[in-house]
């Protein structure tokens, strides 16, 4: 979501007449897109908010002055905060209010404002007021619900995104089909919690994410549809189908089931067991047998015993997936998680996580060494270390490089897979 956000972002800047740099030198605005789901990364934001005014410093030696803004959740989170613990930032902006990007820099350098600050929750929709998009590669993400009225235990994201909206249908098919027009082959729905997707159509009428798959995928020229994240619950019979019957939905599903044991899943206030969770995998699979699940792992959460840690090793066990992401529990203020008795020691939590990911690899690799010979559509999105690479993806998210030259980039190639490491495939294109 907020890599979606920081490309909206950058169209902003680009209508604005403002060209990309690549080094921050040379850079006269700034702007840090900031994540508050975990401590680490929302800490991060003010060593790095401490890098760029020494460079502003720098410039201003040289008669150059640097706008510096913050947008995304830590923002939200830290309010009036942030200005006090970095009072040379120009600009802060929630991440429902970074519509007003345009009209806050032109303020701050024509010097009408000193420094400003917006977090309201804002009754209108930013999609509303944000410039039409456009693709900045082959494969573009596409925000059609945001915000979560879940309420997990652990975080903080109905705090920071606010309550869950849904865009209308009809919004979503003009950017898609605008994003599909502008180069892209690949749309990634995105939503805290996509598969509550609700909008209105033109009519009036509510529609779910089944209905809109359907619609996005009657889109010519769009060769893959993804969507992400996906909460077990809310995965109905419709969705279901759609993996069965829409050719462009890729067999891949990151489905975060967070623990596999019961007990941590009801202190989390998910609103699902691990047998409601396996149940959804399994129709999945029926749905499509060549589908490879993700989740989402946090281990160590308050009261979490070595049993329920077993438990979800068990699920790992059983769903094999083929790639997933897998945190210690971090204590985010605010959140009833935080204060829950029984916090688990971080020595135990390391250990855990360890152990955890060992097996997650182990999957891993095992589905990548398996692609070996195999001959697959890459989608090349990025150059390589090398000169004369390209790195893309499969349909099923793995990374793959192979030597080839710049004219592939943006493209979908058949290639067979030569060579396999836990993170990525090489492959030659054929
Ligand atoms: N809406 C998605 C997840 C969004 S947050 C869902 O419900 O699955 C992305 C991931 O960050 C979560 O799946 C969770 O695994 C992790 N996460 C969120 N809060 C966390 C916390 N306090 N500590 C550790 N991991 C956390
Ligand atoms: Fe956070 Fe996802 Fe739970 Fe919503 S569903 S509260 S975004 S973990």
């Amino acid at each position: 979501m907020n890599v979606y956000d920081s490309n909206r972002m950058a169209v902003m800047l680009e209508n604005m007449g403002l060209v990309k740099t690549q080094n921050q030198r040379d850079a006269d605005v700034v702007i840090f897109n900031t994540c508050h789901i975990r401590e680490k990364a929302a800490e991060k934001v003010f060593s790095d908010l401490g890098r760029a005014y020494l460079i502003k410093q720098e410039r201003l030696e040289n008669g150059k002055d640097t706008i510096i803004g913050v947008t995304g959740c830590v923002v939200q989170a830290e309010d009036k905060e942030i200005l006090k613990r970095a009072p040379y930032v120009d600009f802060a902006l929630g991440p429902l209010r970074y519509f007003r990007l345009k009209e806050v820099v032109e303020a701050i350098f024509n010097e009408r404002e000193k420094q400003l600050l917006d977090t309201q929750f804002s009754a209108v929709s930013k999609f509303d007021f944000l410039p039409e998009n456009k693709s900045e590669s082959g494969c573009s993400y596409l925000a059609i619900q945001e915000g979560c009225n879940n309420f997990c235990t652990y975080c903080v994201v109905p705090y920071t995104r606010g309550v869950e909206v849904s865009r209308p249908v009809e919004d979503v098919l003009n950017e898609a089909k605008r994003l599909v027009q502008t180069g892209s082959l690949e749309l990634n729905l995105l939503g805290q919690n996509v598969n509550s997707y609700h909008g209105e159509d033109a009519s009036g009428k509510e529609r779910n994410l089944a209905y809109l798959l359907n619609k996005i995928a009657e889109i010519d020229g769009l060769q893959r549809i993804r969507y992400t994240t996906s909460y077990p619950a809310d995965v109905d019979d419709d969705l279901i189908q759609c993996h069965k019957n829409i050719v462009k939905l890729m067999p891949y599903l990151h489905l975060p089931i967070q623990s596999g044991s019961d007990a941590i899943l009801k202190k989390m206030n998910r609103r699902h067991t691990r047998d409601d969770y396996l149940r959804v995998v399994e129709k999945l699979k029926e749905a499509n047998p060549n589908i490879g699940m993700s989740s989402d792992f946090i281990v160590g959460f308050p009261g979490e015993t070595d049993e329920d840690f077993q438990q979800t090793l068990d699920v790992v066990n059983r769903v094999k997936y083929i790639q997933a992401f897998s945190f210690k529990y971090s204590r985010r203020p605010g959140t009833p998680a935080a204060v829950m008795d029984g916090q688990i020691d971080e020595k135990v939590k390391k250990d855990r996580l360890q152990i955890l990911q060992d097996l997650l690899f182990s999957y891993q690799t095992k589905f990548n060494l398996d692609s070996i010979g195999k001959v697959m559509p890459v989608l090349f999105e990025n150059k390589g270390r090398h000169k004369g690479q390209l790195v893309g993806r499969t349909p099923y998210m793995q990374n793959l490089h192979a030597e080839v030259d710049n004219s592939f980039l943006n493209k979908i190639v058949e290639v067979r897979v030569t060579d396999a490491s836990t993170n990525s495939l090489s492959g030659e294109v054929i």
